[in-house]
């Protein structure tokens, strides 16, 4: 059987962090504010990923109240909750991402993020599609107070 999820997040832009998107540090003058390293990408897939699988969502298995968590690499709760999907027989067929960003430009950086979260995922790269847009500088993301993050994903589980 297959399923469908999505995932949405959204953060604020703060200084004195590193800008970390899809588990790629992107040169940027601020970062995202976040209990985490603030990677709005792999949050917006954890939650697509649970969604496809009816496990909920990421502050289910991560509570931004756990100090544990504080600045952890979001890549962790990546492979976490591919084990949790795996466990259930869950295996990913493919995801695509949609990046809501004035600035800064991803492209650059874009073939390093399906590289990452394609291994953190057990998976190829051309598996992942991940693309930027922006909002025209409309709202609070064409302000630049942050950025925000689709994700749809669809898994297969051979056992149902
Ligand atoms: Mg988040």
């Amino acid at each position: 059987m297959i399923r469908i999820g999505h995932g949405y997040d959204a953060h604020r832009f703060a200084g004195g962090r590193p800008l970390i998107l899809g588990g790629v540090t992107i040169p940027h003058d601020r970062g995202l504010a976040a209990h985490s390293d603030g990677d709005a990408v792999i949050h917006a897939l954890c939650d697509a990923l649970l969604g496809a699988a009816a496990l909920g969502d990421i502050g289910m298995y991560f509570p931004d109240t756990d100090d544990s968590l504080e600045n952890i690499d979001s890549r962790i709760l990546l492979r976490k909750v591919i084990r949790i999907l795996d466990e259930k027989g869950h295996s990913p067929v493919n995801a695509d991402i949609t990046v809501i960003a004035q600035e800064p430009k991803l492209l650059p950086y874009i073939g390093d993020m399906r590289i990452t979260l394609s291994g953190d995922m057990g998976i190829e790269p051309d598996q992942i599609n991940i693309k930027a847009t922006t909002t025209e500088k409309m709202g609070f993301i064409g302000r630049g107070e942050g950025l925000a993050v689709h994700a749809v994903v669809l898994l297969d589980n051979l056992d149902t």
